[in-house]
């Protein structure tokens, strides 16, 4: 279910048309959770908003002086996870023999595919820490497919003036990430660095999503912060976000998502059955997932309700 998000009111009669504010935004709180430890925002999935395009999953950590990830070998199926820092280190091994460190401004892109697993953790005990880590949901064409992993040290920016735009995936104006995408998709980091006004091109029949991570930005009336997200619905070419100061947002988007999804821990997938199984799988420790390189313990999944 998509589409653009209006205001359920009318405007009063007698408004000017000139004058009518831009269609609200859809509002979510993020959940306060933990994820090895690290207090984490998670802004999706969201009870009446799952996805956003085919991003399914959005955690936002930090920013913490003094912090650490530590998150054992773990499975994954159906997914791409997505990691973008702000702040820090995060080493990630997998079950494909990858090993890499993540700094900020760089892309670690993993694709989980029947089955991957990986570990992350600070490569130091302590030390500064900010970050999101975002699920993308493969469609069937790809979700039963093979694991992979990419790391992009170098994507392409957008000079917005007051902004500089990162495109970790998709396109923004002419410009392509190098990142896989399976389903149209656009992930974008724009970095404000002073008060102003910055403008970005949209693919109008893309929904999208803005979720603030460091500063405030208003958009039209809204006054958006840290700590939840902004559904934009579909039907702007443009966004056009202004700032008192310094401030970095991720804008996500992407075609509407229709397949339907069943997520459990760290899967996702279509059914009980096929999270069942691979529960099972990875609690057996099956070839299905593989070994990781990592002193961290391995974590076991829940029990199943
Ligand atoms: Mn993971």
């Amino acid at each position: 279910m998509s589409g653009p998000v209006t205001k359920a009111d009318a405007p009063p009669a007698g408004t000017d048309a000139a004058r009518t504010p831009s269609p609200s935004v859809e509002r979510h709180a993020a959940r306060m959770t933990e994820v090895g430890g690290l207090p984490v925002r998670r802004l999706l999935p969201k009870r009446t908003r799952r996805t956003v395009g085919a991003w399914c999953f959005v955690d936002h950590f930090g920013p913490a002086r003094r912090a650490a990830m530590r998150v054992g070998p773990h499975p994954h199926i159906g997914l791409h996870t997505v990691t973008w820092l702000l702040a820090g280190e995060v080493l990630h091994t997998d079950s494909l023999g990858s090993e890499q460190l993540v700094r900020p401004g760089q892309l670690n892109l993993m694709t989980a595919g029947d089955g991957v697993a990986h570990a992350e953790e600070s490569p130091r005990r302590e030390g500064a820490l900010h970050g999101v880590q975002l699920w993308v949901a493969q469609p069937s064409s790809t979700r039963l497919g093979e694991p992979a992993f990419e790391h992009h040290a170098g994507l392409p920016r957008l000079d917005l003036g007051a902004a500089t735009a990162t495109v970790l995936v998709g396109t923004v104006d002419g410009a392509a990430s190098p990142a896989r995408a399976d389903t149209g998709l656009v992930g974008i980091a724009v970095d404000v660095h002073e008060a102003g006004e910055a403008s970005l091109p949209l693919h109008s029949d893309f929904e999208h999503a803005v979720a603030v991570v460091d500063g405030a930005v208003l958009l039209g009336d809204d006054a958006l912060a840290p700590g939840e997200i902004a559904y934009l619905g579909t039907g702007r070419d443009e966004l056009t976000i202004r700032t008192d100061g310094p401030a970095t947002f991720l804008v996500l988007g992407g075609e509407a998502f229709d397949e339907h999804l069943t997520m459990w821990w760290n899967f996702v997938a279509r059914d009980h059955e096929e999270i069942a199984a691979a529960r099972a799988d990875w609690q057996a420790r099956s070839d299905r997932f593989g070994p990781v390189a990592s002193a961290l313990p391995s974590i076991d999944a829940p029990p199943l309700a």
